[in-house]
Order: C-alpha cells, then structure tokens, then sequence
C-alpha cells in the first residue's frame, strides 16, 4: 500500500481537497486502485451535528454516514463508495481510546497521546486504507490521506504527529507529502514567504515535503521566478514545486497537475511502475 498524504498550511479552505482528489484520479488513469481517508480534526464525532451554514453541507455515504463535503469529491474524482470510517475525526479517535481505556485494555498503562492516540490514529489509517471501495472487491494500491485543517494548528498536532511517526512505520518508498501552501498575489506581484514560513512549521514537526502545491487565488499560473525562490527557499528540487492557481472548474485542476508532471514524479517516488508491473504479472 502507498500512502499520499496532503497536508495545507497558512490558511484553510485553500484547496486541498480537491488537489487530493485531483492526485488520485491521475494515479487511478495508470491504471491504479486508489482510495481516500479525510481526517477532520475537530471533536465533533461527525458532521452530521455540524451547522450546514458553518462547516458546509454534510455529505452522506452509502452506508447511513454523514461525513465532510470532501467525501463527495472523492467518490465523485475516484468513482468508489466510501465507508463512514473514511472520515476520521478527533472525537472518532478519542471515544475509541476512551472505550479501551475503560475495558481495561491498556493493563494499567497512562494513556497519552504520544503514543494512543497517535498510534489509534495510525492503525485507523492502515485498516481502512485497505478497505475494497469498488466493485471488483479488491484491495486498493493508494489511499490519499487528506488531514484537514492546517500545519501548525492545537488541533492538528495529534495527526501531524501521527503522519510523522506512519511514515518510518510503512517505509520511505510508501510514503509521500504534498503540502498545499498559499501563494499571495500582491498586485501582481507573487509572494512566497507564506510558503517559506509554513513549509519551515512542517520540517520543524518531522514531515518533509516531497511535492509543494503552491494555491493562488488567482487566474495567474506560478510564475517561473516564483517557483525558483520557493524551490531555494524551501530546500525542495524546482520539479517539486507546483503552481495550482484558480480555474474555472474544479474538474480542471487534474489537468493542471498532469501539465507539471505529477504522475512521473509519484511513479518514481513511490515506485508505482514496479507496483503496476507485479499486478500485471498475477
Ligand atoms: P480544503 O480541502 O483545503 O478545505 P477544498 O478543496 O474544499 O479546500 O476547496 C475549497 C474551495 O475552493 C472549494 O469551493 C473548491 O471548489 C475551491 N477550489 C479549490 N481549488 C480551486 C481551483 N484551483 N480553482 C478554483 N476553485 C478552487
């Protein structure tokens, strides 16, 4: 299984998820299975609880769970059917430690959240990564993990750690970053230390970004300048710096992914061609 997480900083709402689903779709056109985890990092077991004028329609799956508006996304870009246990949120995970606690499963331990709660969050993530999600019933090669909320939040700190930890449990080749970051557009001028600060937050908490997705609010494309001083600024090759500005559709966001050559860096990166190679000699 290989994991894709895709995390946000400087400010939410910033397009995540459809960058998310955006990355999964290309994958799922080579010929890939992929499926989707969304945390949330609120208390708040569900959305269902959640005011519509707040957080958004809630979106509800197949089997009676009312989730986040980002499960839409996915099962629309990636084609599949979600389970509620697609969506993790914080109240999810603390309600199953409590209940542990409570059993007595923890023989006498403290429970903390380094390591209950992260390593609940982890093993959440590996059982229902591997989840079948359509009809050929068959287990899935990616799950793009989208953690909401931004790098740097109280509330995100149990995930992001728990991200920091997953990534040496599941290895190198089988886990991979893309950091979505705000790049202003300052009366037409391309600003980027947003992104410096936000990507030097994530390196400071043990996750290294492996793709920058730089959002602009904007219908301007990444200038070339801009995308060199992120490339220096933000220690990362000037091929892992992708300008995502605004579109007139969501639905052409894969496009603009595909253009900068997303899909041959992941290859190589996760070694996805091997992957592709040892299905098809089955
Ligand atoms: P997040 O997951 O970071 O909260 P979303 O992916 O839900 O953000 O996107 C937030 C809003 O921005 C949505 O309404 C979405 O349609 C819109 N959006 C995202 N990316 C783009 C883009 N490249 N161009 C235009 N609108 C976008």
């Amino acid at each position: 299984m290989k994991y894709i997480v895709v995390s946000g900083g400087v400010v939410s709402g910033i397009g995540k998820g459809v960058i998310a689903s955006s990355t999964g779709l290309l994958l799922k056109t080579t010929g890939l299975k992929v499926t989707a985890i969304k945390i949330d990092p609120y208390m708040n077991i569900d959305a269902g609880t959640m005011r519509p004028q707040e957080h958004g329609e809630v979106y509800v799956l197949n089997d009676g769970g009312e989730v986040d508006l980002d499960l839409g996304n996915y099962e629309r870009y990636l084609d599949v059917t979600l389970s509620r246990d697609n969506n993790i949120t914080t109240g999810k995970i603390y309600s199953q430690v409590i209940e542990k606690e409570r059993r007595g499963d923890y023989l006498g331990k403290t429970v903390q959240i380094v390591p209950h709660v992260t390593n609940a969050i982890q093993d959440w993530v590996e059982r229902v990564a591997k989840i079948p999600v359509d009809n050929t019933g068959e287990e899935p090669d990616v799950c793009i993990v989208e953690l909401g909320g931004t790098v740097g939040d109280i509330e995100s700190a149990p995930f992001v750690e728990a991200m920091r930890q997953f990534q040496f449990r599941v290895g190198y080749e089988n886990f991979a970053l893309i950091h979505v970051s705000l790049v202003p557009d300052m009366h037409g001028e391309q600003k980027t230390k947003p992104t410096q600060t936000t990507v030097h937050a994530l390196r400071g908490l043990g996750l290294l970004p492996d793709l920058i997705a730089c959002r602009l609010i904007v219908r301007k494309p990444l200038e070339q300048a801009t995308k060199e001083k992120i490339s220096m600024f933000c220690h990362v090759a000037k091929e892992q710096v992708f300008g995502v500005h605004d579109v007139a559709s969501v639905y052409h966001v894969p496009l603009l992914l595909q253009s900068q050559g997303i899909i041959p860096f992941l290859q190589k990166r996760l070694n996805l061609t091997s992957l592709k190679l040892t299905k098809e000699m089955i």
